[in-house]
Parts: structure tokens; C-alpha cells; sequence
């Protein structure tokens, strides 16, 4: 037990998803806006800093604090209101992704945003106002955030909306959690009339076809998301697998009325039917440290064909949703460096230029990531947003165990990041570990950051609420 304050704050090892940053700091798990309340009051006092975490889903150190102490919410975790007729929940900021899917959809609804693991809690995904494969037609989480409370730092609860507090609403999303704690929240959910999705797979030869399938589906599919295979190289680099999936209209698909069932949504914990999920990341560490990465992309590319020639076939939400869930501790593969996610968002106009020679550096480094995502994105109307009218490129690397090899991967992220800054690309800070704080005014722009600091210094003029993010970027 750390003896610095009264509330029973206990040290853990609090680390970003990719396990390479983060280290033990005092840990608090509130059940309600009081004992919050008495946390931000207790610490204050002694002149030490909190960060906010939800379920530690950020792959960097967007909710680990080196230097302070930790509010963690997911015990904050009640349902309190889901209204079977129109889809709207109110929920505790510690309620998950996977909560609200598993309470909507036997009242035939879905969330309208969800992002590829389940594990996300309302609170995380409105800081970081998170995207799906939706995101170039229903937006962002945001979008779908009716209101939601706020504690602030000096003890006020606040409530906002696009109505009341309009400008506090559109800082807090999307804010990382350096103005307030979101206590509660009003969440849009969408009416679907099938437990399945119609799914095409389509092999993408390269780079620029894999954006013009996003351009010429965008208006049509509901999602679109293309694993890249990134250790193709010359016609085959950005080569990759497009998922294109659309929801049922009614009385399309009459036997998935049985797939509202929450059961048959969950991912089966067997592969197979046979290999325990659990067993999977020692075989992918195996490729990881034995370098097969690139043999494993191409298997994956080459099994594409045959899954373009089943298209269409019918997959649950939770299945197409929530691939990663299927390998539970797939990150473990990455051990003892970890990982880091690296997601630059380009503007369309550039985004075959940019995305192109990004690939590239990353051959030339020979750095080059494990998992390649690309998405179609739009902007959003909050302050700090990180969407474009354009592509992300998620880049996952494995971080070398070594302290210059560790060095090296930060260096070529940098670079790139250069190569992304100087096409008015952002950044999302979920995936971030490496920008610079020079980079935060570029990306946002010196008014945008100003009324931010502005709403910071405010309500928490003694900057109560850092993470090791916050320090970097000199919140
Ligand atoms: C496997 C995997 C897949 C992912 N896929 C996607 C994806 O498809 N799309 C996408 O957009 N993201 C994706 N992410 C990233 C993830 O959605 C974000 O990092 C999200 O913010 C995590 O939520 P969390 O509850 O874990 O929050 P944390 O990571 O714990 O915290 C995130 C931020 O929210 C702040 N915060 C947390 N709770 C509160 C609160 N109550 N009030 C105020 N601030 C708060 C924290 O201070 C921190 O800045 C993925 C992550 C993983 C691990």
C-alpha cells in the first residue's frame, strides 16, 4: 500500500496495450463520482498528478502516469438506463464495448462505432473519440454521444452536450483526458435487423487499388477495412485484403433473427473447434522471433483468393467486429520489446504519395510492421481531432529488446512522421508513442492548441491530470 495519500491507492505495474512503456505507480479503482471526487481533492493537495484510464487499450502512454498517480474507472462499470426502443444507454464510464453490443442487440440494435477489440470502456472511447470501419460513413464516437457528465478537476460536475456546454463537449471527446473525468455518458446505438453482415473479401494487387476500392465502395458499403500486406515490395506493395461488409434490411436475412442471440455473437473459444484460442500466441511469437512475419503476410495474402471467390458470405457482428478478440494475448507475440502502433492519418489528395513512401522507408529500415490496417476516414466536428477527409495506415512494429535497436524504430517513426506533418496528415494518439511536442501544434495548429491549453488551464489550473502522453506532447 503507497503510503503518500489516505485512499487506499496500491501500486501495480501499469503499462500501454503494446507493454513497452509504463512502469508501477499507485493505482485507485473509485465506484463512484464521490470517491473521484476525493481523489483529484486528496492528490491536489499534495501537489501530485493523476491520469484517467479506462481499460488500458491505448497502445502507448496515453493513460500510464511515470510520474503520478492512477484513476482507473472499469469498476465504474453499471449500465444504468437502455432503452429497447430506441437504442439510447446511459452507462457508468467503466461500462465496455462489449457490455453495450451484449445489451443492445437482443433488442435489435448495435453500436454505431466500435473499434476492433471489445474491451474498450465508454470512458477511453470517448477521450479518444475512436473510429471504426465505419468511420467514412456514420463518423466517429463521438458522433454518436448525446451527453455525458463531467467531473473537473477542481470538483465541479458539469454537463455537456452539443446544447449546454457546446464548446466543453467538443474538447472533452476526443480531449485524452486532460480536462475532466467523464462520469457518465448518453450513447446512440443503431437499429440492425440481423445478427450477421453480408462480407465480400477482395484482393487488392497493390497500394493505389486498395484506394480505389475505398473511393469506389465508399458511398455504397456500410464498412470497409483492408489488412495490407506490407512486406510486398515493387507491383505488390500496399497489396492487401479489402472487407467490405453491409447490414441486412429488414426481413433480408430471416435466419439471422437467431443471431441476436448474445451467444452466437461472442468469438468460440476454439479454433477450430479444437486448438484453444490461448495457444495461438506462442505459435505467432515463433514467427515473430524466428522472422517469418513476411512468409506468414504472404500466406495470409495468397488465402485471400480463395476467400474473394466465397464472397459473399454471412458473418456475425462480433466476428467481423472483433478479429482480434479471437487470439486472446495475441500482443503477448511480441514479447520482451512489446509493441508500438504507428497510425497516421493523410488527407486524400496526398494519400497514394504519402502512404507509398512510407511503405518504402520501411523497407529501406527494414523496420517493417507485422500488421498493416488501412481505413477511409472523415473529419468530425472536435477540437482535437485526429480524422482527415482521407486514409489512417495503423503500421504495427515489434520494439527490438535492445536499447538501440529500441532507438532506431523511434527514429524511423519520426521520420515518417515528418514525411505525414508535411502533408497536413495527423496523428491518433491511442497509437502514438513517438511525436515530439513540436509535432502537437503542427498537426492541430497553434489556435486550435491555444484554446485547448486555454480550457485546460481553466478547469485544472494546477494541471492535476497528466498521463506520460500529456509530458511529451507538453499538454
Ligand atoms: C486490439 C486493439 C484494437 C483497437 N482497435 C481500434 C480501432 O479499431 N479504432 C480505434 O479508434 N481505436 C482502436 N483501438 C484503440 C482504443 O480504442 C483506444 O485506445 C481507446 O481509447 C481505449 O479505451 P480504454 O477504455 O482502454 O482507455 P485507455 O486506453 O485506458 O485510456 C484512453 C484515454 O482515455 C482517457 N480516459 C479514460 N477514461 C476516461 C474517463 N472516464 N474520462 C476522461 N478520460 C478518460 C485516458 O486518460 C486516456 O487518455 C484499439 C486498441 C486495441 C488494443
Amino acid at each position: 500500500m503507497t503510503q503518500t495519500t489516505s485512499l487506499p491507492f496500491r501500486d501495480e505495474d501499469v503499462r500501454g496495450f503494446g507493454m513497452c512503456i509504463g512502469g508501477p505507480a499507485p493505482v485507485l479503482r473509485p465506484t463512484t463520482t464521490e470517491q473521484i471526487a476525493d481523489a483529484f481533492a486528496e492528490v491536489r493537495r499534495r501537489g501530485g498528478s493523476i491520469a484517467l484510464r479506462g481499460a488500458g487499450c491505448s497502445y502507448g502512454d496515453a493513460a500510464t502516469n511515470g510520474k503520478g498517480h492512477v484513476l482507473d474507472l472499469t469498476s465504474m462499470n453499471r449500465m444504468l438506463d437502455f432503452d429497447p426502443a430506441t437504442g439510447v444507454a446511459i452507462v457508468e464510464p467503466g461500462v465496455t464495448v462489449r457490455d453495450l453490443w451484449r445489451r443492445a442487440i437482443g433488442h435489435g440494435f448495435w453500436p454505431k462505432v466500435v473499434s476492433g477489440t471489445m474491451a474498450v470502456s465508454m470512458g477511453g472511447a470517448a477521450a479518444m473519440n475512436i473510429h471504426g470501419k465505419n468511420n467514412f460513413a456514420l463518423g466517429s464516437f463521438g458522433e454518436c454521444v448525446r451527453s455525458f457528465e463531467l467531473l473537473t478537476p477542481r470538483g465541479d460536475l458539469v454537463q455537456c452536450s452539443r446544447e449546454q456546454e457546446a464548446e466543453l463537449f467538443h474538447a472533452v471527446i476526443g480531449g485524452f483526458g486532460m480536462l475532466g473525468c467523464i462520469t457518465r455518458l448518453v450513447i446512440e446505438t443503431k437499429r440492425v435487423h440481423s445478427g450477421r453482415l453480408r462480407v465480400w473479401g477482395l484482393v487488392a494487387k497493390d497500394l493505389e487499388h486498395n484506394l480505389q476500392i475505398l473511393e469506389d465502395l465508399r458511398g455504397k458499403a456500410d464498412y470497409l477495412v483492408s489488412w495490407l500486406d506490407l512486406h510486398g515490395k515493387g507491383a505488390g506493395l500496399g497489396r492487401g485484403l479489402m472487407h467490405r461488409a453491409d447490414q441486412m434490411q429488414p426481413g433480408e436475412d430471416p435466419t439471422g433473427l437467431r443471431y441476436l442471440d448474445p451467444m452466437l455473437q461472442d468469438v468460440p473459444p476454439k479454433l477450430f473447434g479444437v486448438v484453444p484460442k490461448g495457444w495461438l500466441w506462442p505459435g505467432m511469437w515463433g514467427a515473430v522471433h524466428l522472422r517469418q512475419v513476411g512468409l506468414v503476410n504472404w500466406l495470409k495474402f495468397q488465402a485471400g483468393f480463395r476467400e474473394q471467390r466465397q464472397s459473399p458470405y454471412l458473418q456475425s457482428h462480433g466476428a467481423f467486429h472483433f478479429l482480434l478478440d479471437y487470439v486472446p494475448r495475441w500482443h503477448w507475440m511480441t514479447k520482451p520489446g512489446g509493441l508500438i502502433q504507428f497510425q497516421p492519418f493523410v488527407p486524400h489528395k496526398e494519400g497514394a504519395r504519402v502512404l507509398r513512401t512510407l511503405i518504402e522507408k520501411c523497407h529501406q529500415t527494414r523496420f517493417v510492421p507485422y500488421l498493416g490496417v488501412l481505413k477511409r476516414h472523415r473529419p468530425d466536428p472536435f477540437l482535437m481531432t485526429h480524422a482527415v477527409d482521407g486514409y489512417s495506415l495503423a503500421m504495427d512494429f515489434a520494439v527490438p529488446s535492445g536499447k538501440s535497436g529500441r532507438e532506431a524504430l523511434w527514429r524511423h517513426c519520426r521520420d515518417m512522421a515528418e514525411v505525414v506533418l508535411g502533408a497536413g496528415g495527423r496523428f491518433y494518439y491511442a497509437k502514438d508513442a513517438v511525436l515530439l511536442a513540436s509535432s502537437f501544434a503542427q498537426v492541430h495548429g497553434a489556435d486550435v492548441v491555444d484554446r485547448f491549453r486555454a480550457l485546460k488551464s481553466h478547469l485544472d489550473p494546477d494541471r492535476l491530470l497528466q498521463t506520460d502522453l500529456s509530458r511529451r506532447l507538453g499538454v
